[in-house]
């Protein structure tokens, strides 16, 4: 069992209706030594991709992401949820539905700060149905960049995300797949990797 999958079973919650609760120490109080452990194995799983950028989508996504990007020294770009005013007419943009929020977002993503030559790493916390990663990926498409890699925190194997994503050809590393997981009792079970 690596370290991520012994700290979701320290420290996770399964909830009703298939959702992991980690918010003690990945997505609402943040540990960062468990972060840097996460951006370092980020990092020897996507070695020698000769990555520019690190795109994530807001919220969670970005603390990972910008630890990440410091084992990688390369920018964080993250997708908005949100248009603003700080935002001008030049954007790339797709439709996400949230899993857990239970709504469509649109991301976008100011074109001046991604375009053709741009080698991309998308980093997320969690794979689930994959409407977030399709989102991002169509974002880097729209830009002429290329995907290089995807990198996840916490796979949720049961949920269709991960093999719509690997089916299309993307080099895609989780570092924790769970493959069963049950509320009743909190238990949770790994694929091995
Ligand atoms: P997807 O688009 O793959 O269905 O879901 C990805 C997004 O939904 C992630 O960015 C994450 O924020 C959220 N998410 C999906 N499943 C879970 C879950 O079980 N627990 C938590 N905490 N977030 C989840």
């Amino acid at each position: 069992m690596n370290f991520l999958e012994e700290r979701i079973l320290k420290d996770g919650k399964v909830k009703a209706g298939g959702v992991l609760k980690v918010g003690g120490f990945l997505n609402h109080l943040i540990d960062i030594t468990l972060m840097n452990k996460i951006g370092e194995e980020f990092k020897r799983r996507f070695e020698g991709q000769e990555i520019n950028k690190i795109l994530t989508i807001e919220a969670s996504g970005i603390a990972i992401a910008a630890i990440t990007a410091n084992y990688f020294n390369v920018p964080v770009l993250f997708a908005k949820k949100t248009q603003t005013v700080n935002l001008d007419d030049e954007i790339y943009s797709a439709q996400a539905y949230s899993f857990t929020h239970k709504r469509t977002n649109t991301i976008v993503v100011q074109k001046q700060f991604l375009s053709k030559g741009d080698r991309v790493l998308i980093i997320d916390d969690f794979l689930a149905n994959g409407e977030a990663l399709m989102a991002l990926t169509s974002i880097v498409e729209q830009a002429g960049a290329e995907v290089c890699g995807i990198g996840i925190a916490i796979e949720k194997g049961m949920q269709p995300g991960g093999d719509k994503l690997r089916s299309k050809g993307f080099k895609l590393e989780s570092i924790a797949i769970i493959d069963t997981m049950d509320s009743d009792n909190n238990s949770i079970k790994f694929r091995e990797q």
